[in-house]
């Protein structure tokens, strides 16, 4: 299961922090590092910082953007030391870690970490589908970004230790970042075509039903039945047949 579960790092200014995180990982047997857009990697800094974790850094993912490097995971939580209270309920480290591994027995599972200085952009907290905050004082709230993985992976393997979480009785996959994005911009462009979104106005309302659709975690088939009532009210325009892919409909539903 552990196996499963990714460290996402966006936009690491200092390859010494890369090279922490690699060890923290391994300490608490992760492997999987994805790094998007590093500023400097590879680096000896890095391997001199990972003592012993280097064949995780010559393993890691290095990607261009964050679409990439969580697409297939139907779960996507970010780490942020800062509250967005007005639509966020951010889980903490233990209930992460048993949602985390739950998940991980049948698909990928990121985790995503922001930079240094700025943490993670309002646009890629968006992507994900779960917060996970560490407490700490709220006068000094911000960890080191290794300290912060370490914090992460040590619930992670903990949870792991205690026995995996077994799934609900025929609960079905949840749909992927991919799918649910597709989703979100047919949603987007539906509400535009039918008036109740006017261009430039649509980032509010837009953020609470992509929270919304998150909590509810629709699998594949419930994605695409949505996506044929958002055609169906475009008046049967359909984007995927737009873009060649086939059309959703009840044949689909009853195939
Ligand atoms: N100054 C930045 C903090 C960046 S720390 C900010 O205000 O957002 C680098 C990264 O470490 C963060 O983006 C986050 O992913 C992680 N991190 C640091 N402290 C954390 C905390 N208390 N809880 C969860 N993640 C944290």
């Amino acid at each position: 299961m552990l196996e499963h579960i990714r460290v996402v790092l966006i936009e690491t200014s200092h390859p010494g922090n890369i090279g922490g995180v690699a060890r923290a990982m391994k300490n608490m047997s992760l492997r999987h590092l994805v790094l998007v857009r590093p500023k400097v990697f590879p680096s000896p800094e890095a391997d001199a910082r990972a003592s012993g974790a280097e064949d995780l850094l010559a393993e890691a993912d290095v990607v261009d953007d964050l679409e990439s490097a969580i697409a297939e995971c139907p779960l996507v939580i970010g780490a942020s030391a800062r509250k967005r209270a007005d639509i966020w309920a951010p889980l903490d480290p233990r209930a992460m870690a048993a949602l985390a591994l739950g998940q991980a027995q049948t698909a990928p599972v990121a985790l995503v970490f922001g930079r240094e200085r700025t943490g993670l952009t309002s646009e890629e907290l968006d992507r994900c589908s779960h917060l996970v905050q560490i407490p700490s004082n709220p006068d000094h709230a911000s960890l080191n970004i290794a300290m912060a993985v370490q914090v992460l992976a040590y619930e992670l393997y903990v949870a792991h230790l205690a026995g995996a979480p077994r799934l609900a009785e025929g609960q079905s996959e949840p749909a992927s970042a991919a799918q649910m994005e597709g989703l979100f911009e047919h949603l987007r462009q539906a509400l535009l075509d039918i008036g109740f979104l006017q261009p430039g106005r649509e980032g509010k309302i837009l953020q609470r039903l992509r929270r919304l659709f998150h909590r509810a975690r629709p699998d594949e088939r419930e994605v695409n039945i949505l996506r044929g009532i958002l055609s169906a009210a475009q008046g049967g325009k359909s984007m995927r047949a737009a873009s060649g892919e086939r059309r959703h409909s009840e044949q689909d539903e009853a195939s």
